[in-house]
């Protein structure tokens, strides 16, 4: 048995919005790359080959690094039923002896299914894998009343890789194209409209389509779901000038703080915090004061760091909280111009970030009035590995 794999990704994902789904990221790559990872790694595929819109190899470069088993993607047509097609005709110099056809908006397919659908097709020329109906099923009218109940006996919810002898797969392609048939939903569809055997192996409820925007993030949360927390704390003295920088807002004051860099002790502290929660180092290790090139730095461009490193570790920042000491400035009136500003930093939600502020009660050396200190907490999500 010779296989090849063949990724449908020539959907334009205008359900979603945007960049089409199958490139958007998830983790450490794209939705696309999920499942080219997958089947690269199992040792029964031979080759894979992507399907893409005509508008999208840009994008099909940009979210893939080339494999050692992926082929030049083919250019797909208005249907996905010609796409499939064109990818098949494709194939004809490699003339693998089955090929599997699979949704790139299905980005949970595991080895194990794979594994189910090559062990189907040593027994049919078609192998699907499927999923028991469990809801009832009603039936409806055009202003959504119902009009009966379907019997559920029997119905399965199928999934991709759909596997299929590539001789049997490839003609009835090419008749149900010649007898102008663009309507089938999936390939299974097409086998059995061409008459031969297609079999159901065990689906996997994990394995589903991504279809909305909300499909999108739940993927996002179910791969991003080691959650770690992290803390910083900083203190810079006051010294001689007529502002201070906290959460990167400028903020009038009697006094400025004194630092190598613009001192916002606000932004240290969450530096770290987020260095803390991925367990890289801190702030002094990765912008030694020492090194010249941070004298007067903006602090934005440590926290920009701090959030570059967690998304090189395909995590994403989930909220981020700091508490500012000091007797003054009055942080209160900046509060929303700080939210802001780290929301637009860290590539977030604003409603991700909060600013809180304290007084010390006049205790100690922020009670003094000698300089402020900063507290920060970061919760990031990081892939599970
Ligand atoms: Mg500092």
């Amino acid at each position: 048995m010779t296989v090849a794999a063949l990724i449908v990704a020539a959907g334009r994902g205008t359900r979603t919005g945007g960049l089409p789904k199958q490139y958007r990221m998830l983790g450490r790559g794209s939705v696309l790359a999920r499942s080219v990872d997958v089947f690269q790694r199992h040792p029964g595929i031979g080759s894979i080959t992507v399907v893409i819109h005509p508008d999208d190899a840009e994008h099909y470069h940009a979210s893939l690094e080339p494999v050692a088993k992926l082929a030049p993607p083919v250019t797909g047509a208005a249907t996905r039923q010609g796409s499939v097609r064109a990818g098949l005709e494709a194939l004809s110099d490699i003339a693998p002896s089955h090929v599997l056809i699979h949704d790139a908006a299905r980005p949970f397919l595991d080895a194990a299914l794979i594994d189910r659908v090559l062990a189907g097709l040593t027994e049919a020329p078609g192998a699907v894998p499927g999923l028991l109906v469990t809801d009832t099923l009603k039936r409806a009218t055009d202003d959504r009343v119902i009009s009966g109940t379907v019997e559920r006996a029997g119905l399965w919810h199928v999934q991709t890789p759909q596997g299929f002898a590539y001789a049997a797969i490839l003609a009835a392609h090419r008749r149900a194209a010649a007898d102008g048939r663009s309507d089938f939903t999936d390939d299974a569809a097409v086998m059995e409209w061409a008459g031969s055997a297609v079999k159901l192996v065990p689906g996997d409820a994990a394995n589903a389509k991504l279809t909305t925007a909300e499909d999108l993030t739940m993927a996002e949360y179910r791969i991003t779901a080691d959650v770690r927390t992290g803390s910083g704390f900083d203190v810079h003295r006051f010294c001689d000038g007529d502002h201070v920088m906290l959460c990167g807002a400028r903020v009038p004051h009697t006094h400025a703080l004194e630092g190598h860099s613009d001192a916002d002790v606000a932004l240290h502290a969450l530096t770290d915090a987020l260095l803390g929660a991925i367990g890289d180092g801190d702030i002094g290790q990765h912008f030694p004061p020492s090194d010249q090139r941070w004298h007067g730095a903006d602090s934005a461009i440590f926290l920009i760091e701090a959030a570059r490193r967690v998304a090189a570790r395909g995590g994403i920042v989930a909220h981020v909280d700091i508490t500012i000491v000091c007797e003054a400035p009055r942080i209160g009136p900046h509060r929303d111009a700080m939210r802001a500003r780290l929301a637009s930093l860290l590539g977030i939600d604003p409603s991700r970030t909060s600013v809180k502020a304290t007084t010390s009660e006049q205790l100690g050396f922020t009670g003094r009035r000698e300089g402020i200190a900063a507290m920060a907490t970061a919760t990031v999500r990081l892939p599970i590995t």
